[in-house]
């Protein structure tokens, strides 16, 4: 894969920023202070302390998300738009580490570990403020890490939405690596030697089989386990 600027659309007018930008945008985008201002006015203004998240992948950071996040949110629910947006492939478990304290899907079922771990039923604002950074991590086997930071907390209006997706990575262009066209496979093995990217003609006379190909798609999670997006 060659390095490429990391390049991203602003949900609000689609336009395209470069991952380092994309903070700055947000704050000032014309169409997403005219979007809440007209939600503001057309029911009684509630206001309400939001949480600015923005996640990347950890070992692969061209993967990354805006989020804006009610504080009643739970990490149960957090983890479930992770894993329906990104990540989710066979039911996994999945935890967030916050300030050496992990909560894992699973918290209290005893699998004889010994972990102390705690549930993910626990709102936002118990766990986050501003400048907090947060690991999460989906299976614990072929490992998914994100790095989680909550950039910034502020009055916005109240919305029906407990997670808005604000901005999302653009698909990084991978290549394949023996004819140089878009590559739309991966092999799950090759992948850990940071090689396996197919177009469909190439990917036919793969050395590793048919059935260890997976689609390219735009997740940190691509080429990992069965995951097909
Ligand atoms: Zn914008
Ligand atoms: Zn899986
Ligand atoms: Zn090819
Ligand atoms: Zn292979």
């Amino acid at each position: 894969m060659t390095r490429q600027t990391s390049k991203g659309v602003c949900t609000f007018c689609h336009g395209e920023f470069s991952k380092s930008a994309m903070t700055r945008h947000l704050e000032t985008c014309e169409q997403r202070a005219n979007t809440e201002a007209k939600a503001g006015s057309r029911r009684k203004a509630q206001k309400i302390r939001t949480f600015h998240l923005v996640m990347e992948g950890r070992d692969l950071p061209m993967y990354w998300m805006h989020l804006e996040i009610t504080p009643s949110t739970t990490l149960a629910a957090l983890d479930r738009f992770l894993r329906a947006t990104w990540l989710e492939c066979c039911g996994h478990l999945s935890a967030f580490e916050i300030g050496g304290v992990r909560y894992a899907v699973d918290a209290g079922i005893d699998d004889g570990w010994g972990m102390d771990e705690k549930s993910m039923r626990v709102r936002l604002d118990t766990v986050f403020s501003p400048g907090q950074t947060c690991t999460y991590e989906y299976d614990y086997g072929t490992t998914t890490e994100l790095k989680l930071r909550v950039i910034a907390e502020r009055e916005a209006e109240a919305k029906g939405n407990a997670i808005q997706v604000l901005a999302r990575n653009t698909a990084p262009a991978i290549l394949c690596e023996e004819c140089g066209k878009p590559a739309t496979n991966v092999c799950s093995q090759c992948i850990f030697d940071g090689k396996g990217w197919l177009c469909d003609d190439c990917a036919e006379e793969h050395e590793c089989g048919e059935e260890m190909l997976l689609p390219v798609v735009n997740s940190p999670r691509v080429g990992m386990c069965a995951y097909t997006g």
